[in-house]
């Protein structure tokens, strides 16, 4: 472990914890009575002494049986965290971190201040704080900073069964920490808790726990639910089958819940809109005023940091004249439009190609809306704002009917009291990678059968209940089992340039409860070795050393820096690059603008009607003009999408960043203030790497001048090196399918300029790209230009010259930053299969 922290060391001096202490909690006697109806309330006893005896124990319950908000309250009342010590609560999902906080809080009386959560953006920890609730790549990050994590005295690592990857190292990592703190005599508790039984890949891994901990089981009644298949599958149109099938039930069936299973926000967001459209509720729901409250409190708050940077406004933005924008009124079909806003984000972004036909207006268009049964509608998924998740938990008004269309979260994170109903698509998002040419997109796959059965005992919670599967039974028998931990399916620089920052160099040995494949590890070492991040073995040893696949390379001091960014290596890598020149401003602003994705809203998606399908095309005419605008003229047009992203931001922030401007423009609300938090996040990271920056967040930057345009443009090269593309020349063509196509080094197939680039008519030579996604043909999204003679500089590892470089490519110089080299007069040639070029 790195060197101890003087906290590390004062903590250390203290003597060992006493035996716990009992610290009463005053609950209402409401919630005395609601928590002693859970089937864990019974268990306390045997979870607590096993967990005296035992440093690691594993608690299964289904889930609704109180895991989440009760375990901590146990352990607190045991007095695990006396002496100032914390009980940390680790989740997947950043909704359940907060959900679960406030809940806990409200269940013990206690104030937020006391039980908190930490999330990505925003947290309400302080020094009061006993009970934390955070997202697992929050506790990861505070790994690097603190080993030994002095500050908890136990860690509960929650909704194990889904396997996230940060869930998986974090497992990994406190199989070792728990060990070093006994050897400290300062014990750490380590609890791992799974809404199901198979839990063999932590008990059964002699490389994790050499002691295979025990497993305590909490029996909970669940009432019977009896499962309808489909006589047949729905191939297209199963959110239309979801909504039909609800009016059944609607029309039909008894009280009592209906909880939807879909993939996505924007079908969650379609089915919601048609349902409220079929049974509408009299009464208008007054919280959506809130909604728009809230922003304009944030646009506030930001406006003021704003002020700050005042003097630089009089030489803003020349090239984008904001007298171009018309700002359309706010008004009427405003709902539609926040629906809008809430959609895919982060996860869900790149779906939108892949989004199904919704069919919404379609076939049930014409239906009469029937306002004498009405139905009480939700939405519910990761990232709708906490207040509104919280309103799943109320009873619905009085005499309506509680209808819940939820994406995945609502399959373990979160129970939703009341549900006698549920109707299961039996469908599922997901991201999937191409490991050989790392080609993300995201698919719509058939769930496993245990995921199917998880979402249909969602329905037995409270009495027996039903589950439509909107599929046949044939289908489900072919469902895999258990679905493949994530570690298995995704790249993995990013962890191993973690865990490289932890000093694990091995990953190798590293105690994975699932390693992830050794041609994953390898594409990751070899990635990190192409940024610097790693240190290469010398060219002799490589091959034999990828045979035995003995995966040990060191950090660099680049690494270093790498690692303290919260964004993809690639990223980061940009991010350490860019101290010079006054670069790091715009380098932060493209990589929050990159990493939040998807900036614009989606234009391309299937029409209602003939009027949809006129704003749309109004917008998308209006979404090319800015892009050109943004993009600008000669040096600054060659940074491509990347300076489309700037002046996105700058254009945005200048006119106040409000919901208005955004819709007018086709860019996504809630992606910029998401830039913006990222921004504020970033600028706070470097600051306090380096003091001396002293950066603040300007939120409408001055555009970057010539020459800092071709200082990112050579950033951007070298974060993205190997996502270099070369374009085909007519000379080279093999055959039509090539016509204005590019070759990547690992792509067989031609890749494209995505029509919504703004270098899509211009094709350059050589690009690099933030992305390819596969839809119709292989598309690059994210482009910018690289000048030839900068590849033999800045990327020698994509290179094989023919002469031996006469000086080694030059090294990264932490103290300045680096400056990057213009020239180069070497041969060289770029693997793959077209002639080699002479710089
Ligand atoms: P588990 O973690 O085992 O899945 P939880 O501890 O999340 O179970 O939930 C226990 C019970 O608390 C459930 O019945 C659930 O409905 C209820 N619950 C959880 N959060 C809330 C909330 N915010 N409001 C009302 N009830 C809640
Ligand atoms: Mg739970």
């Amino acid at each position: 472990p790195p060197a101890a922290t003087p906290a590390a060391v004062s903590a250390l001096a203290r003597p060992p914890s006493k035996p716990a202490v009992f610290i009463p909690v005053n609950r209402s006697p409401e919630m005395q009575e609601e928590r002693l109806k859970l089937p864990i309330l019974s268990e306390e006893q045997v979870i607590m002494e096993a967990v005296a005896e035992h440093p690691i124990v594993i608690v299964c319950g289904e889930t609704g049986s109180g895991k989440t908000t009760q375990v901590p309250q146990f352990l607190y009342e045991a007095g695990y965290s006396s002496d100032n010590s914390i009980i940390g609560v680790t989740e997947p999902r950043r909704v359940a971190a907060v959900a679960m906080s406030q809940r806990v809080a409200k269940e013990m009386n206690l104030s937020p201040r006391v039980v908190s959560y930490q999330i990505r953006y925003e947290g309400n920890v302080t020094e009061e704080t006993r009970i934390k609730f955070m997202t697992d790549g929050v506790l990861l990050k505070e790994i690097q900073k603190d080993f030994l994590l002095l500050k908890y005295k136990v860690v509960i690592i929650d909704e194990a069964h889904e396997r996230s990857v940060y869930t998986d190292i974090l497992i990994g990592l406190l199989s070792r920490i728990v060990c070093l703190r006994e050897k400290r005599h300062l014990p750490l508790k380590l609890l791992i808790m799974s809404a199901t039984l198979r839990v063999e890949d932590f008990t059964q891994n002699q490389r994790l726990f050499t002691q295979p901990p025990p497993v305590i089981k909490v029996e909970s009644r669940q009432f019977p639910v009896t499962v309808h298949f489909n006589k047949r599958t729905p191939l297209e149109d199963y959110s239309g089958e979801c909504f039909r099938k609800v009016c059944k039930i609607h029309r039909m069936l008894p009280a009592g819940g209906i909880l939807v299973f879909l993939t996505g926000q924007a079908e969650v967001h379609a089915l919601c809109r048609r349902l409220r459209r079929a049974f509408p509720l009299t009464r208008h729901r007054p919280q959506e005023k809130d909604d728009q409250k809230d922003s304009v409190e944030e646009t506030r708050r930001f406006k003021k940091s704003r002020a700050r940077a005042r003097k630089a406004q009089a030489m803003m933005l020349p090239q984008i004249s904001l007298d171009n924008y018309s700002v359309l009124p706010a008004g009427e079909g405003d709902e539609d439009r926040e629906a809008e806003m809430d959609d895919d984000e982060e996860e869900e972004a790149l779906g939108s190609d892949l989004d199904l036909d919704l069919g919404d207006d379609g076939v049930d268009g014409g239906e009469q809306p029937d306002a004498s049964l009405p139905l009480h509608v939700l939405p519910l998924y990761s990232l709708l704002a906490p207040e509104k998740q919280a309103q799943v938990f109320q009873p619905p008004p009085e005499g309506t009917r509680l209808c819940v269309v939820a994406t995945n979260v609502a399959e373990t994170s979160l129970t939703i009291p009341g549900i006698k109903y549920v109707v299961d698509c039996g469908k599922v998002k997901k991201r999937h990678y191409d490991r050989v040419t790392g080609v993300s997109s995201f698919r719509i796959t058939w769930v496993s059968q245990a995921s199917a059965d998880q979402r249909a005992g969602r329905a037995g919670r409270t009495e027996p209940g039903h589950c439509y599967r909107l599929y046949s039974s044939a289908v489900f028998g072919d469902f895999e089992k258990y679905p493949p931990p994530e570690i298995t399916r995704r790249p993995v620089e990013d962890l191993i340039l973690q865990m490289k920052a932890l000093n694990i160099e091995k990953v190798i040995n590293f105690p994975f409860p699932t390693p992830p494949s050794v041609e994953a590890l390898i594409a990751a070492e070899e990635l990190l070795i192409a940024l610097g991040a790693l240190q290469a073995p010398p060219k002799t040893e490589r091959v034999k050393q990828l045979q035995r696949s003995r995966l040990s390379c060191p950090i660099t001091e680049l690494g270093r820096t790498m690692a303290t960014f919260p964004v993809a290596p690639r990223y980061a890598k940009m991010l350490a690059l860019s101290r010079q020149h006054g670069c790091l401003p715009y380098a932060i602003t493209i990589v929050a603008a990159m990493t939040v994705r998807e900036l614009f809203e989606e234009l391309d998606r299937p029409a209602a009607s003939d009027e949809e399908l006129a704003t749309l095309k109004g917008k998308r005419a209006r979404v090319t003009q800015v892009k050109r605008i943004w993009a600008g003229q000669g040096a600054s047009l060659k940074l491509g999408d990347l300076m489309v992203l700037l002046g996105a931001v700058g254009a945005c922030e200048y006119a106040g960043c409000s919901p208005q401007f955004c819709e007018a423009n086709g860019l996504r609300y809630k992606a910029m203030l998401e830039i913006r938090r990222l921004r504020g996040q970033l600028t706070t990271a470097v600051n306090t790497m380096c003091p001396e920056a002293g950066l603040f967040v300007d939120p409408e930057m001055q555009p970057p001048n010539e020459n800092q345009v071709t200082y990112l443009r050579q950033i951007v090269t070298a974060g993205l090196g190997d996502h270099l593309a070369r374009k085909v020349q007519s000379e080279d063509l093999v055959d039509d399918k090539w016509k204005n196509a590019y070759k990547t080094p690992l792509l067989d197939d031609p890749v494209f300029i995505h029509p919504s680039s703004v270098l899509f008519k211009e094709l350059p030579d050589f690009v690099v790209y933030q992305e390819i996604v596969e839809t119709t043909k292989m598309y690059m999204k994210g482009v910018s230009t690289v000048d030839m003679q900068w590849i033999p500089v800045l990327l020698p590892s994509y290179c094989q010259f023919d002469k031996p470089l006469e000086e080694p490519p030059p090294a990264y110089c932490p103290e300045k930053g680096r400056m990057l080299c213009h020239r180069a007069s070497v041969f060289y040639r770029v693997g793959w299969p077209l002639p080699a070029v002479q710089v």
